[in-house]
């Protein structure tokens, strides 16, 4: 029986490379073949430049928090014991923003987690198949 009720992907081919990545700890993304683009989505054309073909590429899993926020609404019942809950979006060192939450937090609260913060990738598998891709502080030192 699979106890984890929140919303779950629907990994297809153009995906499962992100997840297969994250279920081994790496994060992974597309990259365009003709000028460099990182994507968050997966699709085998690159909405820069209107290039076709994307190759997939490890990144390093440091980032920053671009934006943050709380959701106070339950938008789906899995969620319910968890509001309010963080929502961040990283901006990762490679350039693309990703929408994620940050984990690690004493009391969750967004004084926390500062526009601007470091944050690194860690890697929460959630079912046998799935393995999110969550951030917490960076533990660098400055
Ligand atoms: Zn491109």
């Amino acid at each position: 029986m699979n106890a984890y009720a929140k919303p779950l992907p629907a990994i297809n081919e153009q995906s499962r490379p992100y997840w297969d990545a994250a279920k081994a700890g790496r994060l992974e993304l597309p990259r365009c073949d003709h000028c460099g683009a990182f994507h968050t989505y997966f699709e085998p054309w690159c909405s820069h430049c209107g290039g076709e073909g994307v190759h997939w590429e490890r990144l390093s899993g440091r980032g920053r928090i671009w934006a943050n926020c709380r959701f106070h609404k339950v938008y789906f019942s899995g969620f319910e014991t968890d509001v309010p809950y963080n929502v961040a979006m990283v901006e990762l060192e490679e350039g693309p923003r990703m929408v994620t939450n940050i984990v690690g937090l004493k009391h969750d609260v967004l004084d926390e987690m500062p526009i601007g913060m470091e944050v690194e990738a860690v890697f929460d598998p959630v079912t046998p198949e799935v393995t999110l891709v969550r951030f917490r502080p960076s533990k660098r030192t400055p």
